[in-house]
């Protein structure tokens, strides 16, 4: 009997399950291996905060691109007044996630076995025709298909951070469950980097009733923009066929620019160009070569991310409201160094224009410059043997890994491998947008189509 093996059950990895067992026709053996107990949540959506909401309408959650509605639907079940553009708690995103697991669970042909692991996976070799993995109850477990699905991993700690890895002070990874509860009403925090991870922080800060003063840190205070508070969703405009020709980067933006102008006479917003270029992302970053991409990473990157990963109305506003009120401070500059001493961090601060490094002084400091995408930085034991022994291989640009198109891992000749797949954000090295629900569930669905074929 064919066994596929997901190791990874956030959003991906159940996407995918979900996918695999509602078209397989059996026989099957499905395996979803996590190393939480917690199936269908994943960094994203197993937050317990109200206050961290979706950043996509509802509209746009569905987990099936052929069925657009479904997350509506479900949501309208428990919120008849849930509306098309409204932003939904995270928490009852997974909520989602795991109803429909259980219901294709239940629902799958006959001949179709489906098991869930709680288990860490250490290692995978290859054993003849099969894959092997070592779980870390010392069992191997085999398959002969494998997708790695574990997700985005903890941010990496800044180098003039390093002297403070070991002080509890520093909190490098944000998400780690109970991380805030150590910081108490009255601290000074810093909270390093100012997009969505610091919003999110700054939200659960209030929530636990956070008193001192908050200050936010980068190098250019650029801030997530705001989406705006649409019932529903928008008329996309039409992007001219000239605009994905072939062309340099400064040029297409010169093209984006005036188009957004022209947009805007026909009475759209520029969220509406951003959006009508998500379908097209990936052909765009394909098309351009090693060094164009490491303009745009360097340059435009900071400026893409704040249009694109935008925040939802009601969280832009608590942080508007944060700053109003002198709570929260957004500044723009670097740390150039941290020490540790008994009453605090200190932090030598270079702020932007400024010739010379100041000291500050804070009770906490919070990571907040996002997921690590450089694997050689990462401590992950699975990941990292694989590309030790040359199976799988980072991408130049040090995004996530590479694949081809059917989502099978490269090794470091640039070979497929025929029975490991990659789904999750490291898909960013061959498409650059696969971040969000919209974008992963395509590539679940293809996936599974794949797989089954
Ligand atoms: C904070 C946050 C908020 C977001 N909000 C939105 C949003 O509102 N809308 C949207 O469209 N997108 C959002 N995204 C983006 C997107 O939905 C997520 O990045 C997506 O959920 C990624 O899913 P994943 O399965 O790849 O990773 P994850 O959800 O992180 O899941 C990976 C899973 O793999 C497990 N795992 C890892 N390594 C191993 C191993 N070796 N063995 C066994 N298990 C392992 C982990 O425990 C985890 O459960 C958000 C992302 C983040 C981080």
């Amino acid at each position: 009997m064919e066994h596929i093996a997901i190791i990874g059950s956030g959003f991906c990895g159940t996407a995918l399950a979900i996918q695999l067992l509602r078209n397989a026709r059996g026989p099957l053996r499905l395996s979803l291996i996590n190393r939480s107990g917690r199936l269908a949540r994943g960094l994203a959506y197993g937050t317990r905060s109200a206050s961290h909401i979706l950043n996509v309408p509802a509209e746009r959650m569905s987990l099936f691109p052929d069925q657009p509605s479904d997350f509506l639907d479900f949501a309208r079940r428990q919120m008849p007044e849930a509306k098309p553009g409204d932003f939904l708690p995270r928490r009852f995103y997974g909520d989602y996630l795991q109803d429909r697991l259980g219901h294709a669970i239940a629902e799958a042909a006959p001949g179709v076995r489906f098991s869930s692991l709680c288990q860490h996976v250490l290692e995978l070799s290859e054993h003849g025709d099969h894959l092997r993995l070592l779980l870390d109850d010392g069992q191997p477990l085999e398959s002969r298909k494998v997708i790695i699905a574990t997700g985005n991993f903890a941010p990496a700690t800044p180098s003039p951070l390093k002297t403070l890895e070991h002080d509890p002070r520093y909190l490098r990874d944000p998400w780690t469950p109970g991380a805030l509860e150590a910081i108490p009403a009255g601290a000074s925090v810093l909270l390093l980097g100012t997009g969505l991870t610091m919003y999110d922080m700054a939200l659960a800060l209030q929530d636990q009733g956070h008193q001192g003063p908050l200050q936010a840190l980068s190098r250019r205070a650029l801030l997530p923009q705001a989406h705006r508070d649409n019932a529903s969703h928008p008329r996309l405009p039409e992007l001219p066929a000239s605009f994905l020709g072939e062309m340099g980067l400064n040029q297409r933006l010169r093209k984006l620019r005036t188009l957004i102008r022209q947009a805007a006479q026909d009475g759209h917003d520029w969220r509406d160009l951003i959006a009508a270029l998500r379908p097209v992302t990936p052909q765009l970053w394909q098309a351009l070569d090693d060094t164009e991409r490491g303009r745009f990473l360097r340059h435009l990157q900071p400026y893409w991310d704040v249009h694109r990963h935008r925040a939802a109305p009601p969280v832009a506003q608590r942080i508007r409201d944060l700053r109003e009120s002198g709570q929260l401070s957004v500044q723009a500059g670097r740390v150039m160094a941290a020490t540790t001493a008994p009453d605090g961090i200190a932090l030598q601060i270079q702020r932007r224009g400024a010739s010379q490094a100041t000291t500050q002084r804070f009770d906490f400091l919070i990571n907040c410059t996002g997921p690590c995408t450089n694997l050689r930085t990462v401590r992950e034991p699975l990941l990292c043997g694989l590309l030790k022994r040359g199976v799988i291989h980072q991408d130049t640009q040090g995004l996530g890994l590479d694949t081809d198109a059917d989502y099978r891992l490269l090794d470091a000749q640039g070979v497929a491998h025929p029975n490991l797949h990659l789904l999750s954000p490291m898909l960013r090295a061959r498409h650059w947008e696969a971040t969000a629900v919209p974008e992963l569930r395509g590539h679940a669905a293809r996936l599974a189509q794949l797989l089954l074929a």
